[in-house]
């Protein structure tokens, strides 16, 4: 990720969604983020897939669950990958 959406929002979250909780909220956290190590590596969000196939590991209710990293930030939009500096 090149901006610092996730951060925002979970703040925002937090701020918005305080009035409805009895207590003080200790954290909010997107839970469908992604840390890459390899390739250009880098912080993506993740959006889960199901496959359903006859084959082990894919034949139960939810089928085997697979994470899409977003090219792009769905908050801002702009590319989620890294920035090369010599371009
Ligand atoms: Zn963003």
């Amino acid at each position: 990720m090149n901006c610092n959406c996730i951060n925002e929002v979970e703040a925002k979250v937090k701020e918005h969604h305080q009035p409805q909780v009895k207590a003080p909220i200790d954290s909010v956290r997107c839970t469908n983020i992604s840390w890459v190590l390899s390739g250009e590596g880098g912080t993506f969000i993740s959006i889960p897939f199901s496959i359903k196939a006859d084959a082990p590991g894919y034949r139960s209710e939810k089928g085997k669950q697979m994470m899409v990293h977003a090219s792009y930030c769905p908050f801002c939009g702009v590319s989620a990958k890294k920035e090369k500096p010599s371009e």
